[in-house]
């Protein structure tokens, strides 16, 4: 038996169990470091070991592309190469064919990539795919799949779904060494009747020593991934492990075994090391943040790893300061232990049945933001501010809560115009848009957000950033004409808490934020003259003042300037019932479609 089930928890679909490999033994629900091109990043493997892992994973499309199958068939697989007692997943690098569909071709054969800047070109079938997995040694191989983004419509979902079925059936066929297991890779993308379908046919095939759940993680909301997670995971096999792909935070990862996984794998512990992101007992703490230089207390009072025990947290914010490998390394062991730590923690709590009273303890815990220091600029001290400023003015959105609204005085328009203002900039200007989908899997983005007004549409996708560290370069380029309804907002935090980012302030003062990997730039005055010097886009927010107030920004004449622009497939998301509107944007050339209505 590869999998045995030892517990399951009471009130969760939470359970513990043992993987048994050629190589190792693991005790599930585990996290697995990921080592994509052959090196857990920054930690040599001596270091993984320490921790306990028993199970690291490696990525097939990286490791054909360098060093090649030649040099991992001479040095006797990956594992011994890299000086690495234990196992080995690899991914089959059908999630390339998501992340790099700019240069990916993909038919009923498999698919092939084109060469990425010095490398060979890239074919994978899902035979080749299981060839380069023994080559490679894994202990745990992945059929190879057809990823497509979360928000692709039925006809797309449904068709890549019926293809990684049918490359299922014929990496099975395939393989060769049952000594290595092979999961097969569960998608139906954003839609819950596919992933039905999908779950119960690959568990129909049979054959398989486990399951993965693919295709999440890639820009759908939170909660849609956990609903479409618990679903897929209630209809597999109860005596196979299951594995969620590519998740997450320490709280995706409590989510996702309260749902009935058994198995994670993300980047984010090193990832977020580099960003000077350290996930603790007490919260997520962002040693970038200047506060941090004047703190010599522990990083994390409870854990004893070097960079807790014999460190000050002002020297591990130097280290991110000033780019310090050293740094990256602390705190990508730090990230390391407490993941694995709290899969320690949850399978004990399985072991003994009090999950359900652990789960309720530690969601808080794992959603906190360091509250020594809480993100944010300091409080000011309290000096009645102004309540309005030029054409704008700022209202409560109602009797009870601090929160705020800009009002423009003059028309009475108010923005946000609803409450929900950020889940509504997450669901209308991210969620329906492929290319920003593209982007968080690490493809480039040039971001037209016309109308920045109070920020709150490109605070949404610079939190959506934030949270995704292996994203794309991002350029922003935001257009407004009055900044007054942005500096009103930024003078009052408390109504306006999207704004508690340093961006917004930099972007203010200087037109300009940049952090590794995001360009914020503002082009003040008229945006339709401005948008002349803008670098071409792949996707527009167009949100400007409504045509009552500001009908130039509405018209045909506005968005033929902005057709003249494009130089290549772009995607422009506005929020619009008026037909004369759509006629406006048909007349200058773009399909119309319906989006995500307003709740
Ligand atoms: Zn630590």
């Amino acid at each position: 038996m590869t999998f045995t089930l030892d517990a399951t928890a009471v009130d969760s679909a939470a359970r513990g169990g043992t993987l048994r490999l050629a190589r190792a033994t693991v005790a599930t629900p585990a996290f697995m470091p990921v080592g994509t091109r052959g090196s857990v990043r920054t930690q040599a493997p001596d270091q993984v070991a320490s921790l306990g892992v028993r199970l690291v994973l490696a990525n097939t499309y990286h490791l054909v592309q360098r060093p090649g199958l030649e040099v991992l068939r001479r040095v006797g697989g990956l594992a011994r190469w890299m000086d690495w007692d234990g196992a080995v997943l690899t991914d089959s690098g059908g999630f390339q064919v998501f992340s790099l569909a700019h240069a990916c071709t993909i038919d009923d054969t498999g698919a092939r990539f084109r060469p990425h800047r010095d490398g060979p070109t890239v074919t994978l079938t899902p035979e080749s795919a299981i060839a380069a997995q023994e080559a490679i040694g894994s202990d745990v191989m992945m059929v190879l799949d057809h990823c497509v983004a979360a928000t692709s419509d039925r006809a797309i979902t449904a068709a890549a779904m019926a293809r990684t079925h049918a490359w299922a059936a014929r990496s099975l066929t395939a393989r060769r060494d049952h000594e290595r297991r092979l999961f097969a890779i569960v998608q139906g993308g954003g839609h819950a009747e596919l992933r039905r379908t999908s779950a119960d046919s690959l568990t129909a095939q049979g054959g398989f020593d486990g399951y993965a759940i693919g295709g999440l993680a890639v820009g759908e909301p939170r909660a849609q991934r956990e609903d479409l997670t618990a679903l897929v995971a209630d209809r597999l096999p109860r005596d196979r492990p299951r594995y969620l792909m590519g998740v997450g935070t320490p709280i995706d990862l409590l989510e996702g075994v309260h749902r009935g996984v058994d198995l994670f794998d993300c980047i984010l512990p090193t990832a977020m090391a580099q960003q000077g992101v350290a996930f603790t007992s007490i919260g997520r703490v962002e040693l970038r943040r200047s506060v941090y230089a004047g703190d010599d207390g522990p990083l994390d009072p409870a854990c004893p790893c070097p960079a807790c025990a014999r460190l000050p947290r002002s020297y591990l914010h130097h280290l991110i300061k000033t780019a310090e490998p050293t740094g990256w390394s602390l705190l990508a062991f730090h990230n390391l232990r407490f993941y694995v730590e709290l899969m320690a923690t949850v399978r004990a709590a399985i072991a003994e049945h009090r999950f359900a009273a652990l789960y309720r303890t530690l969601r808080p815990v794992l959603e906190a933001d360091d509250p020594a220091h809480p993100p944010g600029p300091a409080p000011r001290p309290t000096r009645a501010r102004a309540r309005s400023r030029g054409a704008f003015a700022i209202e409560p959105i109602d009797d009870t809560a601090e929160l705020g609204r800009i009002r423009h005085v003059a028309s009475g328009e108010t923005m946000p115009s609803i409450d929900d203002a950020e889940a509504t900039a997450a669901r209308r200007y991210l969620a329906q848009s492929s290319a920003f989908a593209r982007a968080l899997a690490g493809a480039p983005l040039v971001i037209w957000d016309v109308g920045l007004g109070a920020a709150h549409d490109a605070l949404a996708l610079v939190a959506a950033l934030d949270r995704a560290p292996g994203h794309g370069a991002v350029e922003l380029v935001s257009f407004e004409r009055d900044l007054d309804a942005l500096a009103l907002a930024l003078a009052h935090p408390r109504a306006f808490p999207h704004l508690r980012h340093p961006a917004p302030h930099r972007l203010l003062a200087r037109d300009e934020f940049r952090r590794p990997g995001l360009t914020w730039t503002l082009r003040r005055g008229d945006a339709l003259d401005a948008l002349a010097t803008a670098p071409a886009p792949d996707l527009i927010w167009w949100d400007p003042w409504s045509p009552s107030i500001d009908a130039s920004m509405w018209s045909a004449a506005a968005f033929t300037a902005v057709a003249a622009r494009l130089t290549r497939p772009c995607e422009l998301i506005l929020a619009a019932r008026s037909a004369a509107v759509h006629a406006a944007l048909i007349a200058a050339g773009f399909d119309v479609a319906n989006g995500i209505a307003r709740r």
